[in-house]
């Protein structure tokens, strides 16, 4: 397995061929580059937020993205949420407090107890205690949101930098299809989404092109620490179910993914043109953007009794 480019032993095998280690990082930063000028992600004059986890797509963009915003000297910050989910968030986030000292970027951490006296996991009991419908993930997606849309508008980002993948958003594609939820779809792709409001921060994805495998890679070849494994809630949720399904027909399919994100992407901005007509208003209780009159954080948490 040689490097098609420069023939030293390759680390990794892509549908072009193999790449070596020196290659194949030139290669992952180019594509990141190329999607943020093709997309028109970001400007010059824009804050940049890095919502981190500390998992190895949020380090990975953050370490691209911060090199290029610190050449053009952009202001920047992280913002890591910890939703309690012990013995792996607290882990992460010690990675990502590293990770920001070295690249010296500003981070600030949020938690679940202090914002709603709970952890994700004491939030979940008490689901199941009252048999509210909600899945782990989907409780702490909303309330996580919620934390970083607000704490990212409150310290001045205008564009908020995700580490959502080719994988991720495949994923999340077929999740929002198979469930109906079409207008949901209007979402994704690596531009900000269809809605629009003064109290929103848009969302990019710098990693739109690349593979969960191509980031792991870049992660391990540029030293970055990472904690690889995923989170124990996981594997319960809907997400892994169709990640797995995916795995099955991308060994038999080659290429399947990757054919996925590119009709996706033709497919988008219509879907961005037809629902961006749903008025964005605020939440009355919290004042977070909404499509309802209560926002989905503030309807949950009146379910469980917190408010
Ligand atoms: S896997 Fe689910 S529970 Fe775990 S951090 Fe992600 S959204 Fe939260
Ligand atoms: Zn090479
Ligand atoms: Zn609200």
């Amino acid at each position: 397995m040689k490097c098609i480019r420069c023939g030293r032993p390759g680390v990794i095998k892509l549908q072009q061929g193999s790449l070596c280690g020196k290659c194949f990082t030139e290669y992952f930063q180019k594509k990141v580059y190329k999607t943020i000028r093709k997309y028109k992600l970001f400007t010059k004059r824009d804050t940049l937020c890095f919502a981190l986890s500390g998992g190895k797509d949020s380090l990975a963009v953050a370490y691209v993205v911060s090199k290029i915003a610190r050449e053009r000297g952009q202001r920047m910050f992280a913002i890591g949420v910890d939703e309690g989910v012990k013995n792996y968030r607290e882990l992460q986030l010690e990675d990502m407090k590293r990770f920001c000292k070295k690249l010296g970027i500003e981070y600030h951490i949020f938690t679940f107890e202090e914002e709603y006296g709970k952890t994700n996991e004491q939030l979940m009991e008490i689901a199941r205690k009252k048999d509210i419908d909600i899945s782990q993930c989907t409780l702490c997606g909303i309330l996580r949101r919620r934390i970083l849309n607000r704490e990212a508008r409150n310290l001045g980002a205008t564009k908020m930098v995700v580490g959502h993948n080719l994988d991720d958003e495949v994923q999340t594609s077929l999740m929002n299809l198979f469930k109906g939820s079409i207008e949901l779809m209007a979402r994704l792709g690596p531009s900000p989404g269809a809605a629009k409001h003064k109290n929103f921060i848009p969302r990019i994805k710098p990693l739109y092109f690349c593979t969960d495998k191509e980031t792991e890679v870049f992660t391990k070849l540029k030293g970055i620490k990472v904690l690889y494994k995923p989170c124990p809630h996981r594997k319960d949720s809907f997400r892994e179910y169709v990640d797995r399904k995916l795995e099955e027909i991308e060994k038999d399919y080659p290429g399947t993914k990757t054919s996925i994100i590119q009709n996706m992407i033709k497919i988008i901005p219509m879907l961005k043109k037809e629902f961006s007509r749903s008025a964005i208003v605020e939440c009355e209780v919290c004042g977070e953007p909404s499509k309802k009159r209560i926002c989905k954080s503030c309807s949950t948490l009146r379910k469980l009794g917190i408010s």
